[in-house]
């Protein structure tokens, strides 16, 4: 079968690709379809994540009517598939939550992570550490070939750090330090980022449903 990823995001695509490794499942993403996402304009994760996903579904359940209303690139059969959209975002607690939903664009068009860090890092200068508590956060729906949707949840809690460090990841990785292995997200490579981060446990999740449900014991 396979599951198609509703994003663009080729770090996204990466990291959900290095969980979700079955022999079963062959991972594609919108660099196969070309499927264009509306603007993220919903006040939770869970509210992008489900646009993203729905159109993607309205997309396939199109496609499979009636010829391909966009050229395909890959040779991929319309049937067995899974949808799988995450929205994702940086919570901090000194700022009241934010960036939150607006973590990609907080410094403003285009999107430039190193902005945002730079940004995130001036509004939190001279706030201690014990202080600095940020959480990110990953809001995933799942669809199956029969349109049931599954909402799922990862997070990771750290802190910001007071500089950037390392060269992994994307985002806000330089940025967000974990206490227990005394290193930001950054400085992980992707297997290790893979096993802790909000994606990471929530793509696990998503594979976890998907095997149970083809051996239907869901
Ligand atoms: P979206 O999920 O495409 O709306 O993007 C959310 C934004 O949150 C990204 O552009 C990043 O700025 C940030 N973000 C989400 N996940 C991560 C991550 O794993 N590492 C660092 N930043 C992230």
């Amino acid at each position: 079968m396979q599951l198609i990823l509703a994003t663009h995001n080729k770090h996204k695509i990466k990291e959900i690709a290095d969980v979700i490794k079955h022999p079963q499942i062959e991972v594609k993403s919108l660099l196969d379809y070309e499927v264009e996402l509306p603007p993220e304009t919903g006040a939770t994760f869970i509210e992008n994540a489900v646009v993203k996903a729905r159109t993607v579904y309205k997309f396939l359940l199109t496609y499979q009517r009636t010829p391909p209303l966009l050229p395909r690139r890959a040779g991929i059969e319309p049937s067995h598939q899974w949808i799988l959209a995450d929205d994702s975002g940086l919570i901090v607690d000194a700022l009241d939550g934010r960036p939150g939903v607006y973590s990609s664009r907080y410094s403003g068009e285009p999107v430039d992570y190193a902005r945002n860090n730079k940004k995130l890092l001036g509004e939190l200068a001279g706030v201690p550490k014990e202080k600095r508590t940020a959480h990110f956060i990953c809001s995933m729906i799942l669809i199956d070939p029969n349109g049931k949707e599954y909402e799922i949840e990862g997070r990771v809690s750290g802190r910001i750090a007071d500089k950037e460090s390392g060269a992994g990841g994307f985002g806000y990785d330089p940025i967000f330090y974990l206490p227990d292995r005394n290193c930001t997200i950054a400085e992980l490579p992707l297997s290790e980022k893979s096993k802790i981060s909000h994606r990471g446990l929530a793509a696990k999740k998503a594979l976890e449903i998907m095997v149970k449900t083809v051996n239907g014991s869901l």
